[in-house]
Parts: C-alpha cells; sequence; structure tokens
C-alpha cells in the first residue's frame, strides 16, 4: 500500500468507525453468531497472492463485525465497562503509525517521557501521594497491559525484596494473601510464580471486606507454621460486589511487618477517585499512607481505550531489583548515568506498546472536569437503577451498591414449603439462575453477569460505558422487569 493508497483506505475506515458507533441501536450488544462460524468462514491458508485492500476491509464489515460483542454499546452493563473513547482511538491510531517498541529511554525518547509525565498527571487526577509520582525519583508509575500483569509484576518485585531481606527464606515457604474476593488475579501470580496463596474469608456482615484482625490471625497461624507471607493484595472495589478491603486496619496490621509487601488492586473502583467525594469510599488516605504498590485499569472506567494498566509503586527500585536484565545489546549510555527511566525492567516484557499517547489525549482532552462528569454520570446512572430496584417488590439488592456497581437478585415468591434454611436458598438460586438464562436470552438488547456471593447467585449490573444515557437504564429496566414477570410466573405455576 502507498501513501495515496493508504490515506484513501484510511479515511475509508474513519467514515466506517463512525458509522459502527452511530449504529449502536441496530446492533446487537452481545455477537449472536454461533461458535465456529468464523473458523467455517475463512480459509485455512493464507492467501498465496495479494489481495485487494477494499475486499478486505469489506471482509472486516462482513465477517468480523459480526462477531463482536459491542462493549462500547450503551446497554453493556456485564463484568466492568471498557469506556472507550474517540480521543483514545485516536491516540492509538498515532502510536501504530510510529510503530516501536519503546523499551528504553533511547528507543523512543518521547514514549519514555510521556509515559513519566501521564502516570504523574493520572496520580495528581486520582489524588494519589507524592511518593507515588515518577517526579520525586524514588518512587513512580508505569503502565502495564493488565491489572493481572501488573500482579506478577509487584509479586515477583515483592518476593525478590523478601528474599534479599530473608537469606534464609524457602520459595516454598512464601505465601501470596488474597481474599476470597480478590479477582483471579491472586491465583494467577501464584501460579506464574510457582507460589502458595492463602485467600483469607472475607464475611456478607462485612460487606466482604478484609479485616484487620483476620489477616492478623492469618499472619499468627502461618508465621507459626514456618509459612512466609511476604505480600498482601487487598482490593478497592471487588468484581463480584464493588467490595472495599478495610485498609486502615490492614495498614496498621502490615506497619508490624514492614517486610510485607501491601499491593491494593483497584483495577475498576479505581478511576472513581478522580472525584474527591468518593476518596474516602476508595479509602485514598490509608492508601497513601501504606500501600506499597497501587493499580488501576484506566482502560476499565476511564475513557481510555483498552489496554492502559496503571501501576504506581513507592519504590522503583522495588521493580528493577526483581526485573533489571541488560546484557550488553541492551545497554545505553543513558541507561548506565541513570538520568533516564528504562521501563523495559518495570514490566515483564521488554518492548511494549506506545500506551500513554492515548492516555495524554484523553486528559488533555476531557481535562480533570470533563474525567470527573464521566465518573459522576455512571454514579448518578447506577443511582437511578438502585431506585428502580429499591421500588420493586419483586427485586432485591445483595449487597449494598457501590458506586456504579449494583447486585441484585429477583424476590422468591412466597411459598410455606420454603420458609428458610438451605432449601430455599436452592430455590432462590434456581430462580435466579432461570432469570439470569432469560436474560442471557436478551443478549442482543442487553448484557448483565452474574457473580455467586457467599452462596447466593445474584445478578451484576455494572454502569461506566461512555454513552449510557438514563434512556439506556431505562431500556434496560424493562427487559430485567418483563423476564422477571415471565420467570416468576413460570415459577408459581
Ligand atoms: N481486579 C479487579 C477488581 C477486576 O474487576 C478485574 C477485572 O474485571 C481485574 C482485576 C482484572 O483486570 P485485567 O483484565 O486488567 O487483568
Amino acid at each position: 500500500m502507498d501513501i495515496e493508497e493508504f490515506r484513501k483506505a484510511g479515511y475509508q475506515a474513519i467514515d466506517r468507525i463512525c458509522d459502527y458507533y452511530a449504529s449502536f441501536q441496530d446492533r446487537p450488544v452481545v455477537s449472536q453468531v454461533q461458535p465456529g462460524y468464523l473458523v467455517d468462514a475463512l480459509p485455512s491458508d493464507p492467501p498465496e497472492d495479494a489481495e485487494d485492500f477494499n475486499e478486505i476491509a469489506d471482509d472486516f464489515q462482513k465477517l468480523i463485525l459480526p462477531g463482536i460483542t459491542n462493549w462500547q454499546h450503551p446497554n453493556f452493563f456485564a463484568y466492568f465497562p471498557t469506556a472507550g473513547s474517540f480521543e483514545g482511538i485516536l491516540g492509538d491510531l498515532y502510536a501504530s503509525s510510529v510503530s516501536n517498541p519503546g523499551f528504553n529511554w533511547l528507543s523512543s525518547p518521547a514514549c519514555t517521557e510521556l509515559e513519566q509525565v501521564v502516570m504523574d498527571w493520572c496520580a495528581k487526577l486520582l489524588g494519589l501521594g507524592d511518593h507515588f509520582l515518577n517526579k520525586n525519583g524514588v518512587g513512580g508509575g508505569v503502565i502495564q497491559t493488565t491489572a493481572s500483569e501488573a500482579a506478577i509484576v509487584v509479586c515477583a518485585a515483592a518476593r525478590a525484596r523478601y528474599v534479599r531481606e530473608h537469606p534464609d527464606a524457602k520459595l516454598e515457604d512464601l505465601v501470596i494473601y488474597t481474599t476470597t474476593q480478590t479477582h483471579s488475579l491472586g491465583v494467577k501470580a501464584g501460579l506464574v510464580l510457582g507460589l502458595a496463596v492463602r485467600a483469607l474469608e472475607v464475611t456478607p456482615e462485612d460487606e466482604f471486606s478484609l479485616r484487620g484482625e483476620t489477616l492478623r490471625l492469618a499472619l499468627a497461624e502461618d508465621l507459626a507454621q514456618g509459612k512466609r507471607p511476604f505480600i498482601t493484595i487487598g482490593t478497592v472495589g471487588t468484581t463480584s460486589s464493588g467490595a472495599v478491603d478495610n485498609l486502615e486496619e490492614i495498614g496498621e496490621v502490615l506497619k508490624e511487618r514492614p517486610s510485607i509487601w501491601l499491593h491494593v488492586d483497584a483495577a475498576w473502583a479505581g478511576v472513581a477517585m478522580a472525584c474527591p467525594e468518593y476518596r474516602a469510599f476508595g479509602k485514598l488516605e490509608p492508601i497513601n499512607r501504606y500501600a506499597t504498590s497501587y493499580g488501576t485499569n484506566f482502560h476499565k472506567w476511564g475513557l481510555v481505550n483498552f489496554d492502559a494498566s496503571m501501576l504506581w509503586v513507592r519504590n522503583r527500585r522495588d521493580l528493577t531489583d526483581a526485573l533489571d536484565v541488560t546484557p550488553e545489546f541492551l545497554r545505553t549510555k543513558q541507561h548506565d548515568s541513570g538520568l533516564v527511566i528504562d521501563y523495559r525492567n518495570w514490566h515483564l516484557g521488554l518492548g511494549r506498546r506506545f500506551r500513554s499517547l492515548k492516555v495524554w489525549f484523553v486528559l488533555r482532552r476531557y481535562g480533570v472536569e470533563g474525567f470527573r462528569t464521566h465518573i459522576r454520570e455512571g454514579i448518578a446512572l447506577n443511582e437511578y437503577l438502585v431506585s428502580l430496584i429499591r421500588a420493586s417488590p419483586s427485586f432485591e439488592l445483595v449487597t449494598t451498591p457501590s458506586l456504579a456497581l449494583s447486585v441484585f437478585r429477583l424476590v422468591l415468591p412466597a411459598s410455606p414449603a420454603l420458609a428458610s434454611g438451605e432449601d430455599a436458598l436452592t430455590a432462590h438460586n434456581e430462580l435466579n439462575r432461570a432469570f439470569h438464562r432469560r436474560v442471557e436470552g436478551a443478549s442482543d438488547k442487553i448484557f448483565l453477569t452474574q457473580t455467586v456471593l457467599n452462596g447466593t447467585f445474584c445478578i451484576r449490573f455494572a454502569v461506566g460505558a461512555q454513552r449510557t444515557r438514563r434512556e439506556h437504564i431505562d431500556q434496560a429496566w424493562e427487559v430485567i422487569r418483563s423476564n422477571a414477570s415471565t420467570v416468576t410466573e413460570e415459577w408459581v405455576k
């Protein structure tokens, strides 16, 4: 493709992307294709001869788009949102245009320095303490691919730090602490690093928040058995219910054990701290006081297209001591001088995408106030949904709504045979599973995902897509309400 062909194809691509965004009302939220649809439609060998680009671009429309679940659709309420933006898309496009792996300062100074700057901007946007800023030269921020990868990075760093401080420690005794509500990233980090993971119990009475006493008891038990807990992963905004661990209490317990690293995973909820009124909820103060590292995904609720997972550490040396491998072919005089950051030593791979560009575009274009407005709108829409749930005798909230997430279930119709106990819970769960299956049948209209909390099957409703408005909550509620009536009627028969 030459420059003029690219110009034409590029204009066409932007036109088609605009048409895609303008046509969400005619598109299903969840892809409606069947397994194997694409594998069957495509040739099993690559083409021998070059193909015309128009045909390739047409095939994106014809073959690929039907197999896309539309995460940017305003009626997408599953998992957590990936609230992308046009600014983010353009950032990605420009980043792709200079396609380079920016692994050290010299390989593209702008990639490194822009990342340093936007990570400080994001830290300030969220109210993080100065010790997390790149500018201070001790701590710092780096963009990872995902929160799961960030967890592997911090576990590797925490392990290296612990073993340096305790040379007698055996790897088989090391333990990663999570809770029963921690995202799968804790177990994944344990799997990758070959380390044990202990999930501490959290209870519905504490709204699934880890308490200091639980941690204290676990530590006493494990230490007495010669185990070496070396990192605790706390969460602000758990995946199932948006729970927030009690970081004040956790911090107080860990204060007595400085060699245990505290990582706080706020993959979804962290961006809400852009709004000062949610900083207490998001435990900003104990994070600033106690956390060794902190992460949040701007690619979830933060208007930046996937992927952009922000990680800050109190001490950058903890990362580089664990991850710096510098063969001769990677040495540069700037690195040797110590004057620059080489981000290759702050993450797992060598090459890295130029992610800071899209973050820069988004933050400049929205401004702090625009970013806050987006967050506040998501929370206000969730409050509206909560008012509908509360006003309906057919539904109940299972946990206290958290920011833009609600967890609810269908009320079990009264039946003397199922007054209480396990039978009632089993029946209640079956009813709600049937309800969720029915809502799945309407996946062209809305997308909701389920979870189980303390044995209770429930439905999650997560707001946050950039185009969701009150009318979309009304549409979703209509689907929920009508399917609930049908399921309940069938159940009563
Ligand atoms: N942590 C929490 C609390 C999450 O909810 C999620 C995903 O929803 C993750 C981590 C994983 O994020 P990633 O896909 O960036 O690894």
